[in-house]
């Protein structure tokens, strides 16, 4: 187990001073150190964008993408050696735009990641440009006169695709961002944390203010009730003057890696392969 500190590398992050990432980034460490994630048992997956930097500040293993293909990585990793923590890193360009299709898969396959997909409804990383959680009629450099497209609602999709933990949180509700990653991070199964962080320097519509006046907690109104995948789907319909955090639903079902007959005697990076023949399997495929 690694302290807070201990977490840290030696390279500083250079994000704009304000940026939502930095509470993400110390939230993510804390909570890899409370959980008790043994730094070299733990992976870091990232794409592109500001939030694809987050491998090269935290002391794990790390590896940071080409767009949009974090869970496609992530997914390879858990599958050669399933004894590793895996968390992949996105922004909602990289998880909802380029990376769509990987993720309604790795959803309904249930592959163990804990997907943190920074939402500043934006690309910051390319000046600011409209992404695919942009509110319609928000005008960016990419879309002028107001984007003109309905933006995807993360929860309700991941919702309907199956996924087994889904939670959206705001990171300056910071203890309760910390404690849902906290929940996100022990989950067995595919977790989404969609985590609401204003990008300051391009997104001037949904800012800090903007984002406390909305959001509240779900088990403030609402306790703890048992999963239920269609209200689950409906309370995440909600988005608006009124923006519900919290877990929408959790529920236990066997991962990915449980049913592959080749990892039951163990992680692939751990089983003999000496006896293999794999000429013989790459001349089939030459
Ligand atoms: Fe953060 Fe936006 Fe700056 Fe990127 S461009 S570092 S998201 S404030």
């Amino acid at each position: 187990m690694a302290t807070t500190l201990e977490l840290k590398t030696e390279h500083n992050p250079s994000w704009c001073q304000g940026c939502g990432n930095y509470g993400i980034l110390n939230g993510l460490k804390a909570a890899i150190s409370q959980a008790g994630f043994e730094p070299h048992l733990t992976v870091l997956v990232s794409g592109i964008g500001c939030s694809g930097k987050d491998p090269h500040f935290v002391k794990t293993y790390g590896f940071e993408g080409i767009h949009g293909r974090v869970l496609p990585v992530a997914t390879a990793i858990r599958l050669a050696n399933h004894r590793l923590k895996v968390i992949g890193c996105s922004g909602d360009g990289d998880a909802y735009g380029i990376g769509g299709n990987h993720l309604l898969h790795t959803m309904r396959r249930n592959v163990e990641i804990t997907y943190l997909v920074h939402d500043n409804q934006i690309y910051g990383l390319t000046t600011g440009q409209t992404s695919p959680t942009s509110i319609k009629g928000f005008a960016t450099k990419s879309t002028p006169f107001g984007a003109i497209e309905e933006p995807i609602n993360p929860v309700s999709l991941a919702i309907a695709a199956g996924a087994t933990f889904v939670a959206r949180v705001f990171v300056g509700e910071f203890n309760h961002f910390k404690q849902v990653l906290a929940q996100a991070l022990k989950h067995k199964g595919f977790a989404l944390v969609d985590i609401l962080q204003p990008c300051v320097t391009f997104n001037y519509l949904n800012t800090y203010q903007w984002f406390s006046q909305r959001v509240y907690k779900l088990d403030d109104e609402i306790g703890s009730e048992p999963p239920d995948r269609i209200k689950a789907f409906n309370r995440a319909q909600e988005w608006g003057e009124r923006i519900p955090i919290g877990v929408f639903f959790q529920e236990t079902k066997p991962t990915y890696e449980d049913q592959l007959p080749q990892l039951k005697e163990g992680p692939l990076a751990e089983q003999d392969i000496s006896s293999v023949d794999i000429k013989k399997t790459l001349s089939e495929f030459i």
